[in-house]
């Protein structure tokens, strides 16, 4: 067989039925149509399919492809028309255009970004809040005031003072108006949502004198939303309804509440565990100590830090950290040793003691001037 047989390009046989071939045209136009497929050679896939639907579409043409063979056809329709391949030799003769675009809408309708007909559903809104850190861990309740529009109070929504609408006399209720467009392949009929009725199909009868027949009205509203413990920054909470109005019968959009939890001065989180910082000296650090700690819901704790403990470990207390849906994260106490700048004469004596006991010589911590200066410039990183 051909490659490029008409048969093959549409897979059917040869003994296909008209209503065969035009169901399997209907499902590779779909497929290959320039607007729905970006792949590389669909078009040229589109072209070929559309050949092959035109003379196989035609009973004529058909039978006349059946007796020269491919080869032969095609090099007859050239030769006649005296164009070159398909675009030169078929497009003043291609009624095969003609059935395509009559049934752009179920191309268009379904999926694509096309509007489909009826009263649509509003649109959602989106509105960010900002939380502290202690509201995402426990939850909260929250008001927020938002601008939306609702369904019209004089007109009920309808858009018309007598509550009654009318099929839109542009589109004939269809909500589609069809729209021609001059391409390389020949005429392509469109269909476009209807401008007067937006898709609707239904126009106001008499427009309503306080919406001018849309049937919204923009208000301010005061919505309280529950903040589920346990969110975090970037979350979106969905409150179904809460959006703008949709048209008259349809229903409204949802509200988008997109949480921004601020930092803590105490307090940063990582998933469902919460970090804070304890700060110990050396001594405490080199013998153990028990330091306070606050929880987030401002709960005292003693910990125990153990002796020997380095700068930057973290102890674990359990069950302290975001409580989500029944587990508990945990609450990681950094411990923070730090050194102290200025001490008295018998917290020296003492340190000196320990430089002795560790084999040092006490009068190395003596600056000596002009030998460590040398090698100590600065000291990198300390703020104070
Ligand atoms: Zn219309
Ligand atoms: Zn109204």
């Amino acid at each position: 067989m051909v490659a490029d047989d008409y048969y093959n390009i549409l897979g059917v046989s040869r003994k296909a039925e008209e209503s065969e071939i035009k169901k399997a045209y209907r499902n590779l136009a779909r497929k290959y149509h320039p607007d729905v497929n970006k792949d590389k050679g669909a078009e040229e896939k589109f072209k070929e399919i559309n050949e092959a639907y035109s003379v196989l579409s035609d009973p004529q043409k058909r039978a006349q492809y059946d007796q020269l063979g491919h080869e032969r056809f095609t090099n007859a329709s050239k030769g006649s028309y005296g164009g070159s391949g398909y675009s030169g030799g078929f497009s003043s003769d291609f009624s095969g255009f003609g059935d395509i675009f009559d049934f752009a809408g179920d191309i268009f309708g379904g999926g694509f970004g096309g509007r489909s007909r009826g009263p649509q559903r509003g649109a959602d809104l989106l509105k960010r809040m900002t939380i502290t850190l202690k509201e995402a861990v426990f939850g909260s309740d929250k008001e927020i005031e938002l601008m939306h529009a609702e369904a019209c109070k004089t007109c009920n929504g309808s858009g018309s003072e007598t509550k009654k609408t009318k099929k839109c006399p542009r589109c004939g209720g269809t909500g589609q108006v069809r729209q021609q467009s001059q391409t390389p392949f020949g005429n392509f009929i469109r269909q476009t949502t209807c401008d007067q009725c937006k898709g609707r199909g239904n126009i106001p009868e008499k427009p309503c004198s306080a919406c001018h027949g849309s049937g919204h009205e923009r208000v301010q509203r005061t919505v309280s939303v529950h903040i589920p413990a346990g969110v975090e920054s970037g979350m979106r909470l969905r409150m179904e309804g809460y959006g703008e109005a949709g048209d008259y019968g349809a229903p409204n959009g949802d509200l988008y509440i997109e949480i921004h939890v601020t930092g803590d001065k105490n307090f940063t989180r990582t998933g469902d565990n919460l970090e804070t910082t304890t700060h110990i000296s050396p001594a405490q650090a080199v013998l153990g100590t028990r330091v306070e700690i606050t929880t987030i819901n401002g709960k005292k704790l003693e910990l125990q830090v153990p002796a020997g403990i380095q700068s930057g470990k973290k102890l674990r207390v359990a069950g302290e950290g975001v409580r989500r849906r029944g587990r508990h994260g945990d609450l990681l106490v950094r411990v923070d040793i730090v050194i102290p700048k200025s001490i008295n004469s018998e917290i020296r004596a003492l340190y000196e003691q320990i430089l002795v006991l560790e084999g040092h010589n006490p009068s190395d911590s003596k600056q000596k001037k002009g030998f460590f200066d040398k090698i100590v410039d600065d000291i990198i990183g300390d703020k104070e």
